[in-house]
């Protein structure tokens, strides 16, 4: 665990959140400022600040986030209707969490570019 790391508190249960999904490697709960009908973030359950440092550092991890993005979005019933998931890597781009997070988003038109 990172001390001071929001995710790291969560994974520990130290911060309540609603967990939707669970595996050895990820978690996954709903975000608290939900900007879609449905709104999930998957997490590894080790830090890493971005997707291009985990997937650099545990391609594997990488590869589980992914698929357990994939299993969320199966049980949220958003696959036919599409869904959209979005890693926002670095300030600029409007990551405020430095632990890498899979955004789960769907249940409405989402329009692309999306701004
Ligand atoms: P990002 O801005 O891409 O770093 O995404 C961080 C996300 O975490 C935002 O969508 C926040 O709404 C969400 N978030 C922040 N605190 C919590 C929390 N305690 N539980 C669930 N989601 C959170
Ligand atoms: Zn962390």
């Amino acid at each position: 665990m990172t001390t001071d790391c929001l995710f790291c508190k969560i994974i520990a249960r130290e911060i309540p959140a609603e967990i939707v999904h669970e595996t050895d490697s990820t978690l996954a709960f709903r975000d608290i400022n939900p900007q879609a009908p449905t709104h999930v973030v998957v997490i590894p359950k080790t830090h890493h600040a971005n997707a291009a440092a985990l997937a650099a550092t545990d391609p594997l991890l990488a590869g589980a986030v992914l698929r357990a993005a994939g299993e969320v979005a199966q049980a949220e019933g958003i696959v036919e209707s599409g869904y959209r998931q979005v890693f926002n890597t670095g300030a600029g781009a409007g990551q405020s969490v430095f632990h890498v997070h899979c955004h789960v988003l769907g249940g409405r038109p989402l329009s692309w570019p999306p701004g």
